[in-house]
């Protein structure tokens, strides 16, 4: 570990950069007063803005964490790996998930711990990765107050993360149909209005279900996963207003971005 202590905004901060992904979990602790860094596309920005005012920061740059690779059946994701990567990956649905993300500038920086780890918001949609996690029935590993543990995305998403540093992500690799849609504006900074994610197994069971982009999280739609009805999602999220589009139209048109994710699917 190399730890340096920089001056910003007239107060000090501690600089800690582990070796290894244990290392991280130790000096993260139960994260009380830290302040982890990834790519620092949202966090460094808001530095600068002084809304954030780090006192301890976990640099994971040099942790080991930044690696695609499979054990088994298991595809297993660092925290550390940026979206770029992901984009450029083996994995055709998560690829294209990650190409939607932001703009190539943003994803060569952002990775995918960031992408669902960032705090709730004025906007709506800071972490669009969170719903192919979901629909790929993925499970996050983290550590903080209470040790190491690992659970699905969705529950992760829907919990308390605030004091978890996430180690890891995993799904289990397997032949897949995969739908996905989203609407957007044109602009290449723009988030999305709304966007839905579907994956089922090759026969068509286990269908998995979630939308990104109207609330603060990604979430995972268990009521069109049962009726297979698109309307049905208005019962599993309640979208909001942002700066890129007001709660009424998302609610307006999201049973017609899910119906595209399921169409796409149906046909793959
Ligand atoms: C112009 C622009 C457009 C964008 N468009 C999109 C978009 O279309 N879709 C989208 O999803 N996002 C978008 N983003 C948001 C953002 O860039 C990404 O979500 C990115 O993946 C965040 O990752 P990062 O590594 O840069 O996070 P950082 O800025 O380093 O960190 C973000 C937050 O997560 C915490 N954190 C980071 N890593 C971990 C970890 N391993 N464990 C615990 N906490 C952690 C940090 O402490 C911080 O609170 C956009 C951002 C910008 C600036």
């Amino acid at each position: 570990m190399r730890a340096t202590a920089l001056m910003i905004q007239r107060m000090t901060l501690d600089v800690l950069f582990p070796a290894s992904a244990d290392e991280a979990a130790t000096l993260y602790g139960d994260g009380e007063g830290i302040t982890v860094f990834a790519g620092g596309t949202i966090i460094l920005p808001e530095i600068a803005a002084g809304r954030l005012v780090p006192e301890r920061a976990l640099m994971l740059h040099k942790s080991g964490l930044d690696e695609i690779r499979t054990d088994g059946d298991r595809v297993l994701i660092g925290a550390m790996v940026t979206v770029a990567a992901l984009a450029e990956g083996d994995d055709p649905f998560l690829a294209g998930a990650a190409s939607q993300v932001a703009d190539g500038e943003i994803r060569r920086n952002a990775t995918v711990g960031g992408n669902i780890c960032s705090p709730p918001g004025d906007d709506a949609q800071r972490g669009d990765l969170g719903g192919a996690l979901i629909a790929l029935g993925a499970r996050v590993r983290s550590t903080g107050a209470g040790g190491e543990r690992t659970e699905p995305v969705e529950d992760f998403l829907a919990g308390d993360r605030a004091g978890r540093l996430v180690l890891e992500l995993e799904y289990d690799g397997f032949e897949r149909r995969t739908g996905a849609h989203s609407l957007r504006r044109r602009h290449a900074h723009s988030y999305a209005i709304a966007g839905a994610v579907a994956c089922s197994r090759a026969d068509g069971s286990d269908l998995r279900v979630a939308v990104t982009g109207v609330g603060p999280t990604a979430v995972r739609c268990r009521s069109v996963e049962q009726s297979r009805d698109p309307a049905d999602v208005l019962k599993d999220v309640q979208p909001v207003d942002d700066a890129v589009a007001t709660a009424a139209y998302r609610t307006a048109v999201l049973p017609t971005v899910v119906r595209e994710a399921l169409d796409h699917l149906e046909h793959a």
